[in-house]
């Protein structure tokens, strides 16, 4: 037994992922999640709103550049605002395309974030032009993944993953497994598992998190990612942080004692205990 492998700590203070209505598919003002967090009890909330660059075939699930400018503005009133009860951080959850990733490093390099989250919701299939958004629950969607083999489009998924890590100026890596998360008939392979590993490894190199998130319990009963990467995580004592990817502000902070759960519950597992 390590002492490593017992005691990895999980702050659940701080929730480092919450979005806003400035995304078109959250709900509620940057406000209304600061006073939702106060309400928790937490010490600090991150809000780490999506950035995408030349997605095709998608509706707008992300901010322009215009509306970074008002996000920064309004969270810098609200950090003076709420400084003596609560810390805002005003982040960024970059989508990765390997297509644009000099636009995105640029634009990454033009602001001071608190966090820069790194996560990729769109990849493009073999021989087509246009997006799939690998984290979308509309049937139309899932229809078209699964006629397109999803076994390789997550093949393409954690090769994108990997080498955003590499890429971009990222502190902390975005739920992990949570792709295809609404075809319940999906199963990794080894193949995932062995890019994973390499993913953790990459985390560890350029001194980066990964994020236990918690909105992973409400759609399949277990946070992202699942025991057994949350496993291979503590193995390789790779930094773990808690969010809830709130697209609401009623939850902000939501299951995080589950979250520390399971970590402590995979931690004696894996010590034998
Ligand atoms: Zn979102
Ligand atoms: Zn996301």
């Amino acid at each position: 037994m390590t002492a490593s492998s017992t005691d990895i700590p999980l702050n659940t203070a701080i929730d480092r992922h919450v979005h806003t209505k400035l995304c078109c598919h959250a709900s509620g003002e940057m406000e209304e999640y600061v006073l939702a967090a106060i309400q928790q009890g937490l010490d600090g909330v991150i809000f780490l709103e999506h950035m995408e660059e030349g997605i095709r075939g998608a509706e707008r699930t992300w901010l322009t550049e215009d509306d970074f400018d008002a996000y920064f503005s309004e969270g810098k009133r609200l950090q003076r605002e709420y400084r003596k009860r609560i810390s805002i951080g005003l982040g960024v959850e970059c989508g990765y395309n390997p297509d644009c990733s000099q636009t995105l490093i640029s634009r990454l390099a033009r602001r001071d974030w608190d966090e820069i989250g790194i996560s990729c919701h769109f990849v493009k299939p073999p021989g087509c032009k246009e997006h799939l958004n690998l984290f979308s629950r509309k049937e139309g969607t899932l229809a078209r993944v699964r006629d397109f083999d999803p076994e390789l489009l997550l093949d393409i998924y954690f090769e994108t993953l990997l080498e955003a890590v590499t890429v971009l100026p990222g502190t902390q890596l975005c739920h992990l497994d949570g792709a295809l998360r609404f075809l319940p008939e999906i199963r990794l392979t080894d193949k995932h598992f062995e890019k994973i590993d390499q993913l953790l490894i990459a985390l560890k190199k350029n001194l980066m998190t990964l994020e236990l998130n918690s909105s992973g319990i409400a759609i399949r009963g277990e946070q992202f990612p699942t025991r057994s990467i949350l496993k291979m995580a503590i193995s390789r004592n790779t930094p773990l942080v808690s969010s809830s990817d709130a697209h609401k502000p009623e939850e902000v902070g939501r299951y995080f004692n589950q979250l520390k759960e399971a970590v402590t519950r995979t931690s004696l597992n894996l010590a034998g205990r």
